[in-house]
């Protein structure tokens, strides 16, 4: 099976989707797959809707996408979020709104599980810690799984001799070589990790590793269109920041 990438957490943020989406065609790969949060707080959530729709190959809803379809409720965000959220439900449209609705938060398969979240609640827990980690692998039968959602890059390794491990994720591939495997491949859209780069991931079967790549985009461009479009301009700002 050839090298698949994984993104999640593109938020709107056309720029940055159409930015990664070059440099996973420039490396040779040509299947990608999405973990949720297509749309919510950046200025074009029809054109990254569309994207992924018409791209990827698995694709997920996460939080954002429920909350703009009225899956889930409005007041379960911040001020910000709700607020972009309702500015995107009204651009997305009857059809955008429609192709949201048929999106679950979870695709299970025997080789490789995707959350959007986590295993336990694939909408909402953040898995920021080993702690939280090490349970979300206890609960997952497959022998790699992807998250989204904390829009923070992770890669975790769970065996029964050794217990729960955390992997550098700025050292290149890590070969998926003994027990059970979490990774979370980072934010398109939207990094909280301090580095204002694009994040996801290369899941290369063959050769058993995953590796999170960073691609830089125009930033001041998503910037300007968010300020141009209304929406609260932290969400502006937090980008330049990588948080
Ligand atoms: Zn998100």
């Amino acid at each position: 099976m050839p090298a698949v990438a994984i993104l999640s957490d593109i938020h709107g943020n056309a720029h940055a989707l159409d930015a990664v989406l070059a440099d996973v065609a420039a490396r040779g790969i040509t299947e990608w797959w999405c973990l949720g949060d297509i749309v919510g707080y950046g200025a074009f959530p029809r054109d990254t809707l569309a994207t992924c729709l018409g791209g990827a190959t698995r694709l997920l809803a996460g939080n954002h996408d429920l909350g703009a379809a009225g899956r889930v409720p409005i007041t379960d965000f911040s001020d910000d979020a709700a607020t972009a959220i309702t500015w995107t439900a009204d651009a997305l449209g009857d059809d955008g709104l429609a192709a949201l609705e048929r999106l679950m938060p979870m695709d299970v398969d025997a080789d490789v599980a995707l959350y959007h979240a986590s295993p336990r609640d694939p909408v909402w827990e953040y898995i920021l810690t080993p702690r939280q980690a090490e349970h979300a692998l206890v609960q997952s039968e497959a022998p790699l799984t992807f998250v989204g959602h904390t829009h923070m890059p992770a890669v975790w390794q769970l065996t029964g001799a050794d217990g729960l491990r955390p992997w550098p994720v700025d050292a290149g591939p890590v070969a998926l070589d003994r027990g059970r495997w979490l990774v979370n491949p980072g934010s398109v859209g939207q990094p909280r990790d301090h580095d204002a780069r694009a994040s996801w991931a290369v899941h290369d079967p063959d050769a058993a590793t995953v590796e999170v790549v960073r691609t830089p985009y125009d930033v001041q461009a998503a910037q300007h269109a968010i300020r141009r479009a209304g929406l609260p301009p932290g969400l502006a700002d937090r980008l330049a920041l990588g948080r």
